[in-house]
């Protein structure tokens, strides 16, 4: 069956018809063909993604645990399971996503502080190198990569080296950038690093997955405050049942993800998808600035995963309108959720090339009714 229309979305997005092909078979979890075949590739194919070509070695101190759920799941697993009653949480906020975790680790009754800056700005390095030589008492920095909420990139360099320069345990969020952009996980010191597969993996929505140290899953014994989300029993039931799952795996879903992540190796790699998602994004802006849009977040500060734009200054614009002119022509685009300003957004991840952001330009520039 062919889409009605293009996924312009952050995910779930458009995958290729190859990743839903995989789909057609059903799979026995207690089977080798599954746990061996399946499951366990795409755990050591996670850690070689982390890795980035770093050293082998580093391959032995990381391991990946794949989660049932959305990407939150995934989150909440690790933030419900990595802390103590004494350990306390600081969280870098710049959107929606931050924000989440904060809303996580209240659930969990977690001590834990915010920084917050706004939506189209990076929290501040002297405040997070304030607030770490402030506050002793913080034992981990939970941060947003890509910040979906606006498509601003975060500087997750420069953060990683000041967190692990105190010696802090380092959690990141990586949902919209895992797989898009390369994140060498040994070389920054990552401790925990989430995303799920409808992202820049291209899979299917269903599934999260946690990369992390050997030595901090091994932390989380006996900590976890939920049963489904406890990451360490999740960790232990793959690791010694050669790719098990502990409750129902979402078999189609994790096949699709392993066709996908072999399609990703296809185009030539992490880099070879950025190139592209760059190509995509830079087609879109510059044909979306012609039309007069204006981006949210500076170029500088950009993703190449999702753009934001500004409402045009003009009474006449109707997001909803445009919307469903859109959608007919072929794409669905995606509402605002940039708190201060009115805007709206567009995904350029996905199975989705510089043509068809060409397209999407045309099919704005014929139903530009607001001018
Ligand atoms: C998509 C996304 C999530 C998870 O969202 P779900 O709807 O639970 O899949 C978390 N963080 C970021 C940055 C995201 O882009």
């Amino acid at each position: 069956m062919n889409n009605p229309y293009l996924l312009l979305t952050p995910g779930p997005l458009s995958t290729t018809a190859s990743v839903k092909q995989t789909m057609l078979r059903d799979w026995c979890t207690w089977d080798d063909d599954y746990n061996l075949g399946v499951v366990q590739p795409i755990r050591k194919q996670l850690v070689e993604l982390a890795l980035c070509g770093e050293k082998e070695s580093a391959a032995e101190e990381y391991s990946a645990v794949l989660l049932q759920g959305s990407g939150s799941f995934a989150v909440e697993s690790v933030i419900s399971s990595a802390f103590s009653a004494d350990d306390k949480l600081l969280i870098l906020a710049n959107g929606a996503y931050g924000q989440r975790i904060a809303d996580m680790a209240r659930v969990h009754r977690i001590n834990y502080g915010l920084l917050t800056a706004a939506e189209h700005e990076w929290v501040s390095l002297e405040e997070l190198n304030q607030a770490l030589h402030d506050d002793p008492a913080i034992t981990h920095v939970a941060l947003v990569h890509c910040e979906t909420t606006s498509g601003i990139l975060n500087p997750l360099a420069a953060y990683a080296e000041v967190i692990k320069a105190a010696g802090k345990t380092l959690i990141v969020d990586a949902m919209s950038s895992f797989g898009g952009i390369e994140i060498p996980l040994a070389a920054l010191g990552i401790d925990f690093l989430i995303s799920s597969a409808n992202k820049c993996i291209q899979g299917v929505p269903g599934m999260g997955f946690v990369i992390a140290k050997r030595d901090a899953l091994a932390k989380c014994a006996g900590r976890a405050r939920t049963l489904s989300l406890d990451l360490f029993d999740q960790w232990q039931c793959m690791e010694q049942g050669h790719g098990k799952w502990r409750f129902t795996s979402p078999t189609h879903v994790v096949r699709a993800f392993q066709q996908a992540l072999a399609e990703l190796a296809e185009e030539g790699g992490i880099s070879a998808r950025v190139q592209r998602y760059a190509d995509n994004h830079r087609t879109l802006v510059d044909g979306m600035q012609a039309l007069g849009f204006e981006c949210v977040v500076s170029r500088d500060k950009q993703s190449p995963f999702i753009s934001t734009f500004k409402y045009p200054d003009n009474p006449a614009f109707d997001f909803n309108q445009l919307y469903q002119r859109l959608k007919q022509e072929g794409f669905v685009i995606y509402p605002g959720k940039v708190t201060a300003t009115p805007c709206f957004r567009i995904g350029h991840i996905g199975d989705v090339f510089p043509q068809d952001m060409q397209r999407l330009l045309q099919a704005l520039e014929k139903h530009r009714f607001w001018l």
